[in-house]
């Protein structure tokens, strides 16, 4: 990155928990994918996973080791992203709203906002789960919706963990700076975005069930998110059909921050006119569009 901007990248890999028969029968079903993509998937028992990390408790019947799964620190990327793209020449605007588009001929022309018009021909939708309000207006709607997600952290005097835990009910990722995050809720259908007591207090009884001593870490505080997600589970990437220069990428879901620097080049290709390196073809934005009142300005 141009950013110099360290996004905190940790390579050591991921520990998938079972703490049931049934999810150990699931790792065995998805390690068989994962090698069939050449990708590694080692099966463990409980004894062996807690030889590689001695916190875990006897809950833990079994585990997949994903040594090639890594993390970053999200708002660092972020962060590192927006320094890069000011760095290139990029104009970033910040809390200003986008109200709606201008068009002429069937092509995009520019965007309306809190702070006036600026005109472009080429606009990409990056709303998040925002984005269907947004595309109403003109009259476009999107299949999908929001999903709430509680996180909180905690500091341990010592390392607890030296790579990231998941489990259905919950995951623990240990951050380079003695951090652990513990996360997530999943609340589909609400932009609402307080940290209640409930959510906190189901993490950390998973959290605690799995890694007891979590609960004598100390306190560093917790926070929400909204992850758009769509009717049929995958992002939508692409040229609106019927508006020349529209571009949308949205509903990455809770896999926003990994497919980011994909979404990226998928998006600076289409726009340049060049063939993307992935298919894309099962994200087109078309395969669910349903056309409202527009409100065309
Ligand atoms: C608790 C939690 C944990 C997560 N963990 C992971 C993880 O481990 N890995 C991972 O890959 N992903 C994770 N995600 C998912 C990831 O955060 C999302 O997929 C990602 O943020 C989606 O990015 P986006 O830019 O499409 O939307 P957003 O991040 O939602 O950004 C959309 C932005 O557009 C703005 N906006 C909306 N409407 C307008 C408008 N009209 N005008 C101007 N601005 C507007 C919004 O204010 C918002 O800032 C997690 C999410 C949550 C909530």
């Amino acid at each position: 990155m141009t950013s110099g901007i360290d996004i905190e990248l940790v390579k050591k890999g991921m520990l998938r928990l079972a703490l049931t028969d049934w999810e150990q029968q699931e790792h065995y079903r998805i390690s068989e994918i994962h090698k069939q993509n050449g990708e590694l998937a080692e099966l463990l028992t409980g004894k062996e996973a807690r030889k590689r990390e001695p916190a875990l408790s006897n809950e833990v019947i079994g585990a997949m080791y994903l040594e090639k799964d890594g993390q970053v620190a999200a708002p660092q990327l972020a962060l590192g992203f927006l320094k890069s793209a000011s760095a290139l020449g990029c104009v970033i605007k910040e809390n200003v709203e986008v109200h709606s588009f201008h068009f002429s001929n069937g092509k995009i022309t520019g965007v309306i906002t809190s702070e006036g018009d600026f005109m472009s021909s080429n606009v990409v939708v990056t709303g998040g789960a925002w984005s269907e309000k947004l595309l109403m207006k003109i009259g476009l709607q999107l299949k999908m919706y929001p999903v709430k997600g509680e996180c909180f952290s905690v500091r341990t005097e010592v390392p607890l963990l030296s790579r990231t835990i998941f489990t259905p009910g919950c995951y623990l990722v240990p951050k380079k700076d003695g951090r652990i995050i513990i996360g997530a809720t999943v609340i589909p259908n609400t932009f609402n975005q307080q940290v209640t007591l409930e959510g906190i207090f189901s993490l950390m009884k998973n959290a605690k069930k799995i890694v007891p001593s979590i609960s004598q870490s100390e306190w560093e505080r917790a926070w929400t998110g909204i992850r758009p997600q769509t009717a049929d589970g995958l992002p939508y990437l692409g040229e609106h059909p019927d508006y020349k220069g529209l571009f949308i990428a949205t509903g990455h879901f809770r896999n926003g921050i990994l497919l980011s620097p994909i979404t990226g080049e998928v998006m600076a290709d289409l726009i340049e006119g060049k063939s993307p390196s992935i298919d894309i073809s099962p994200f087109r934005v078309d395969r669910s569009i349903r056309k409202t009142n527009p409100i065309m300005r």
